[in-house]
């Protein structure tokens, strides 16, 4: 295709949405992206908040770890406004654990995470409230980030390149040319009611566990399995960094410091209906119980809610924990039939400036438009900026 500037809408501005904004639009794309609710308002605004360090995963899912590590560095250095850098824990509570150690070095090892043995002493003398029985503990470069700011940080910066956003626009169907073959969108506009068109060269479907829903609207099957995970908020900051649980991935495995609170999280379950999903009082006592296993003092402090989203996992014939963290772009021409829609969904929201890259990449390709990648290489935009009216990039 031969076009002096190539245009795209993307649908859904959750991190993926915000981050292939920036990207496309830095590659010089016309981009509109299109949200039916607010900025972050599915999942990415209800997430835990770990920008993982792939330690969590270096046993179970290597390829997920490795993209992990390679972007917590990253994001450390574009997105400083938005991160606590403040390192992790992985601590045995007891033998079963203990006998994980030995796989957990050598997992991360082979993964290129940084991890050392620090010692039950050391880890006491930093984090006092933890369970003072813990049998080791490793560091890790774990950190917090803000969900809210690290998606606007990522908006702004599209909205530099001249990206649109439209949000409260809920997508409903999409626009054919004379060949089948998909041109733009549909949408509703959630404050007058009235229906509204974008057409663009291609369209890309970031909506995360709602992938399937807008993709099955093209008639396209996309695999994506709504997992959901519940998380439990407390008054109190309890520890300065992260502690996650010396095991393979778990219910309740990571107890979080977010700001002046402590988050632990999460469990794992799947639904249909990613737009409804029930907090289970039992998960929520189950999250109590084990985050008191990893800090004690937490059984007198107060609760402030529990909340959940769901994880857009890609499907097959395994489920929850099983599923692998890693994502996946879907170019619908190769694989359907039908040309001008792209799917990505699947990662984290620490991989989430690479599923951008990727999904860039597979669109510039099919566009004929060769301009490279180049968010790994600048700070991101001031999140503030998201709200006020921006310039197009000199
Ligand atoms: C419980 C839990 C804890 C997690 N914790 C972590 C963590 O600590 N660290 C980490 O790295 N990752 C974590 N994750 C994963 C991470 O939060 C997700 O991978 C990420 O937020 C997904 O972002 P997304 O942009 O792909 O999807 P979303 O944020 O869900 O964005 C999709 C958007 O599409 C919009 N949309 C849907 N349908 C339409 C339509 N018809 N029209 C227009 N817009 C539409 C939605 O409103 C939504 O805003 C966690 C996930 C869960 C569930």
């Amino acid at each position: 295709m031969s076009v002096t500037q190539p245009s795209a809408i993307i649908i859904g501005a959750g991190f993926t949405g915000c981050a292939l904004a920036y990207d496309l639009a830095q590659r010089g794309f016309a981009v509109t992206v299109v949200e039916r609710g607010e900025l972050a308002s599915g999942t990415s605004g209800r997430t835990h908040g770990l920008l993982h360090s792939g330690a969590r995963y270096c046993v179970t899912d290597a390829e997920a770890a490795v993209e992990c590590i390679q972007e917590n560095i990253i994001l450390r250095r574009i997105a400083k406004q938005c991160i606590e850098y403040n390192g992790g824990y992985f601590v045995a509570l007891d033998d079963a654990d203990l006998a994980y150690a030995p796989v957990f070095s050598q997992g991360a090892q082979a993964c290129g995470i940084p991890v050392e043995e620090i010692g039950v002493k050391r880890a006491l003398g930093t984090e006092p409230a933890l369970n003072p029985n813990i049998l080791a503990a490793y560091q890790v470069p774990d950190a917090a980030f803000d969900p809210l700011r690290l998606a606007m940080a990522f908006a702004a910066s599209a909205r530099r390149y001249g990206a649109k956003f439209n949000t409260y626009h809920d997508v409903v169907g999409f626009l054919r040319d004379g060949n089948g073959n998909i041109c733009g969108i549909s949408a509703v506009n959630r404050h007058s009611a009235q229906p509204v068109e974008f057409q663009a060269d291609i369209t890309v479907n970031a909506t995360g566990a709602w992938a399937g829903k807008v993709a099955e609207i093209a008639g396209i099957p996309v695999p994506v399995r709504p997992t959901p995970g519940v998380m439990v908020a407390y008054e109190k900051r309890v520890t300065e960094r992260v502690i996650n649980r010396l095991c393979e991935p778990d219910d309740g495995d990571i107890l979080l410091p977010q700001r002046r609170m402590a988050v632990i999280g999460t469990t794992s379950f799947e639904v249909e209906d990613a737009d409804y999903i029930p907090v289970h009082p039992d998960q929520v006592k189950e999250m109590h119980k084990r985050a008191a296993l990893l800090v004690p003092a937490l059984v007198n402090i107060k609760m402030r809610g529990a909340y959940m989203s769901a994880r857009p996992l890609i499907g097959g014939m395994m489920s929850g924990r099983s599923l692998s963290r890693t994502f996946k772009c879907y170019d619908h021409r190769t694989i359907d039939g039908v040309d001008g829609l792209v799917t990505v969904t699947g990662g984290k929201a620490t991989t989430c400036r690479v599923m951008a890259e990727k999904t860039a990449d597979l669109v510039c390709q099919k566009l004929g438009w060769q301009r490279v990648c180049e968010t790994a290489q600048h700070p991101l935009a001031d999140y503030h900026l998201y709200y006020q009216s921006t310039e197009v990039a000199a």
